[in-house]
């Protein structure tokens, strides 16, 4: 029998951190230095031939325009069931802001049991030098554990580094939870 799952995913974290491009190219394949910060929520869409049994419909919110806040609606986090947290390797102010973001996510929305959603940290913009950040990506795998992240991953958009195991590590945590 095919089984089907359409996850909601949460893609949240400071302006400019390379939020809209990670989904670009997760599900479009494309690049670009210019995307428009339009305002609003968008969500794209990637199905994933998971196993031959299951089918699974990641729909992907993006948010534009209200990150600059810093919060979210309750309405933009309803029935999230996972969230990608990303900041920017070559901006330290980023970095310091995932907790804020966790903080929102898990104070507006909980899994029906009452546990957080699964969250992946993503440090993105890999291909870039990080400025300042050095002494800090050794110890995500502790921050991680003291945060409640399930995981984390040095991702580059433009070079399409490691956004299918970031995904592919939410999906499977999300199912744990089915
Ligand atoms: P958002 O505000 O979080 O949605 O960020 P955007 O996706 O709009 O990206 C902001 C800027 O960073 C754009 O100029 C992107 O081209 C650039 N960018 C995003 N991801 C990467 C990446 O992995 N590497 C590099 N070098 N630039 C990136
Ligand atoms: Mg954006």
């Amino acid at each position: 029998m095919q089984q089907e799952h359409l996850f909601k995913v949460l893609v949240i974290g400071d302006l400019g951190v390379g939020k809209t491009s990670i989904i670009k190219r997760y599900v479009h394949q494309i690049f670009s230095q210019h995307y428009r910060a339009t305002i609003g929520v968008d969500f794209a869409l990637k199905v994933l031939n998971w196993d031959h049994q299951t089918v699974i419909r990641l729909q992907l919110w993006d948010i534009a325009g209200q990150e600059r806040y810093g919060n979210m609606t309750r309405v933009y986090y309803r029935e999230a069931v996972g969230a990608l947290v990303v900041f920017d390797v070559t901006r330290a102010s980023t970095f310091e802001a995932v907790l804020k973001w966790k903080d929102d996510l898990d104070t507006k929305v909980s899994l029906g049991n009452g546990k957080p959603v699964p969250a992946v940290l993503l440090a993105n913009k890999s291909d870039q030098s990080r400025e300042g950040l050095c002494s800090q990506l050794p110890k995500l795998d502790t921050f991680c554990r003291d945060n409640g992240f399930v995981g984390w991953f040095e991702t580059s958009a433009k070079e399409n580094t490691n956004i299918d195991a970031a995904a592919r590590c939410l999906v499977e945590n999300i199912l744990a939870n089915e």
